[in-house]
């Protein structure tokens, strides 16, 4: 990437991180809240671009580009996260080439996961999607189903959870929208009162990432404000 795009890619990649950053300190936290550069459907010379300016978590929806992307950037000191819905007949790719899984919602992913993770590696960090606003259309488990998830991925020797996903429905209304991230972090609490290790709420994008931060969000997927509109 050469001249305006790269400095667009610049001048995008500073004003989200100055964002967040104020987002955290209005919010009054001392914590850390991470950027996942949301990278799907960009080319390799976008994620490298804002690679090159510090950025090394990133996520994709994909499996399939994902694993593309990754042959092709070689970069060790990338981490990968799986945002998107998955198949069980991808387990197999994303415990062998990922470092975290944000979607998990099911039972039935844990196991081949899990045994699919080589024992060399570090276990697979695993956060448990919650359909929050109870949409039929998307993934994730119940509110009342995290409890039994988080028990069995505990359990799972080559997995680690970490905490909770969310994408909650695109309200217009910003009340609507904080009273999801609101109904978030009240499960995330219970989470982290119940059990040790969980350090991740991960929840706000592009329109809404400093309210999530405002209501406890750990983590943001950012990924039309750094890159641009995705051609699809
Ligand atoms: C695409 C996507 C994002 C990023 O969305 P933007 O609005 O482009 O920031 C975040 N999370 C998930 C799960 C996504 O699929």
């Amino acid at each position: 990437m050469r001249g305006l795009a790269m400095n667009f890619c610049e001048t995008a990649y500073r004003s989200v991180t100055h964002r967040v950053a104020a987002a955290r300190h209005s919010a009054g936290r001392l914590d850390e809240v991470t950027l996942l550069a949301v990278s799907k459907t960009q080319p390799v010379a976008a994620i490298r671009a804002v690679a090159a300016l510090g950025q090394r978590v990133f996520g994709e929806n994909y499996v399939q580009e994902a694993l593309a992307k990754q042959r092709e950037l070689a970069d060790p000191t990338l981490e990968w996260h799986l945002i998107g819905p998955l198949q069980s007949n991808k387990c197999r790719e994303v415990a062998e080439h990922f470092d975290w899984l944000q979607s998990l919602d099911r039972t039935k992913l844990i196991e081949p996961l899990s045994r699919h993770r080589a024992t060399a590696s570090a276990p697979l960090n695993v956060l448990i999607q919650v359909n929050i606003d109870d949409e039929d259309s998307k993934s994730g488990c119940t509110p009342a189903q995290v409890t039994a998830l988080a028990d069995e991925i505990t359990a799972a020797p080559n997995l680690r959870l970490r905490g909770l996903m969310a994408i909650p429905a695109p309200a217009p209304d910003l009340e609507r929208r904080r009273n999801a991230f609101c109904r978030m972090r009240a499960l995330f609490d219970e989470l982290c009162a119940s059990r040790v290790g969980i350090d991740t709420l991960s929840m706000g994008m592009s329109d809404d990432f400093e309210l999530a931060i405002a209501e406890g969000a750990t983590m943001v997927r950012v990924g039309t404000a750094l890159f641009g509109a995705r051609s699809r």
